[in-house]
């Protein structure tokens, strides 16, 4: 059996990024670090809650502003002058990061506001993520029951307003992969999610476009029967391009089969394009037998559709291919290097991974980070000290991290992270492109 870190593993739920999970001052046989490791491995998804899968967020922007829109960054967005967040352990606060003066905080602006209550200014109820458009920050927030309202306020947190109440339910009851983003004056809600009403039968790819002019309707984009139950083993990505929503997606072949396991059968994938004024669903490319699953980013520009996969069964192997468009079949055009597949991001022109090891049986502890752009050549390829990424030494030998590609402006890569020691913190950190040298721009502690 071929031996998989622990942190290489797809746990599932919103939850990608690279995970640690560890005893620090024991050393764990390696039997059971390969039992512990196949445990998690089918049934870290079903141990997290809803609201672990939406605190591991992000969303986006445009097609084309240097963030990355999947559902593992969803709380992620920015501006040619500010990064936003919303802090994995505070995910009802836009956060804010000043990169000329590197000024932070939650988004608010209020004097004497002691943040944290539905009056803060930087109070969002988001379900699904932020994303700007236009110059205003956008969300998609629960209203009744599993309807919704969509959400917008003014870069500065000020001017919040109610832009449209959705009348059907369009929140899922429960769900494994969720995010949002705005473009084309529409917010297409995409996500992996069991059933509410009109999302039959359960386990479900569901892709919605929500005009924001609230004369305008819903449109269902894709409802698409995924897997018997809620389960993290399907995925969906999503560009925008040239008047196009481009859909990637990949589901079980065969989930039904009483030999079905998770990770390790053939796989249905897809590439498929919706067309903004048409809403018509055209196949681009399809693999009904396919050895790849783990899609979480794709990005479309003139030359083609670009786009992660992993092997089934093979976590070291992460690639970066390319769909030419017109062409049949994508091209491998590079590795991002073992059991970086837990989080790839694909955004501005580079692909981005990160990979947190150790220290399993006498590893150094670190974090991997490979950055290359979309012709291959390596921009990162460094191994960086965990606390320079603002990740406390553990206090109880407990530590469980997230690091999480969430996009570029071209100098600098951020990638949002998640830590659990020390009672738990998020951060942006900053990666100059040119130098590698990283920088702890904000770290907000758990209430
Ligand atoms: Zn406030």
């Amino acid at each position: 059996m071929m031996r998989i870190p622990l942190s290489a593993l797809p746990f599932g739920g919103g939850s990608v990024g690279t995970r640690i999970r560890n005893l620090r001052r024991k050393k764990t046989p390696l039997w059971l670090t390969a039992i512990a490791a196949f445990l998690c491995l089918v049934l870290s998804a079903c141990l997290l809650t809803d609201q672990e899968v939406q605190q591991e967020t992000e969303t986006g922007t445009g097609a084309n502003d240097g963030f990355v829109h999947n559902y593992m960054s969803y709380g992620v967005c920015g501006t040619e002058d500010t990064v936003y967040f919303l802090p994995s352990y505070y995910s009802d606060q836009i956060c804010y990061v000043d990169k000329a003066t590197g000024t932070s905080g939650p988004l608010c602006g209020k004097p004497e506001c002691k943040h944290g209550t539905t009056t803060c200014n930087a109070y969002v109820n988001q379900e699904c993520g932020i994303s700007i458009y236009n110059g205003r920050i956008y969300w998609l927030g629960r209203g009744n029951e599993f309807k919704a309202k969509l959400y917008s306020c003014a870069l500065d947190g000020t001017d919040h307003r109610t832009d449209r109440e959705l009348t059907a339910e369009v929140l899922p009851k429960s769900w494994n992969k969720i995010y949002s983003f705005v473009d084309s004056d529409t917010m297409f809600l995409v996500m992996v999610a069991d059933g509410v009403n009109g999302f039959e039968p359960d386990g479900c790819l569901y892709i919605l476009a929500i005009p924001l002019d609230p004369e305008q309707e819903v449109t269902v984009i894709l409802n698409e029967y995924a897997m018997p139950k809620q389960y993290a083993d399907s995925y969906i990505a999503t560009a925008v391009y040239d008047g196009g929503l481009y859909l990637l997606t990949d589901r079980p072949a065969d989930p039904k089969s009483p030999d079905y396991d998770p990770g390790t059968g053939k796989y249905v994938v897809q590439i498929r394009r919706w067309d903004m004024e048409t809403h018509e669903l055209e196949t681009l490319y399809e693999d009904l037998d396919s050895d790849y699953f783990y899609h979480t980013t794709l990005a479309v520009d003139e030359t083609g559709i670009y786009f992660n996969q992993t092997h089934v069964g093979q976590y070291s192997d992460s690639g970066i291919y390319r769909l030419a468009l017109g062409a049949s079949e994508p091209e491998l055009l590079f590795s991002m290097g073992p059991y970086v597949f837990g989080n790839i991001g694909i955004s501005g022109g580079i692909a981005a991974g990160s990979h947190i090891f150790g220290p399993n049986e006498g590893e150094q502890e670190g974090l991997y980070v490979i950055i290359r752009d979309l012709e291959g050549n390596v921009l990162i390829d460094n191994t960086y000290d965990m606390t320079d990424w603002g990740i406390p030494e553990p206090e109880d030998g407990f530590q469980y991290s997230v690091i999480t590609y969430a996009g570029t402006d071209g100098e600098k890569a951020y990638f949002l992270g998640a830590f659990e020691s020390s009672g738990g913190a998020s951060a942006i950190v900053e990666v100059d492109l040119k130098t590698g040298a990283c920088k702890v721009d904000e770290v907000v502690r758990k209430k």
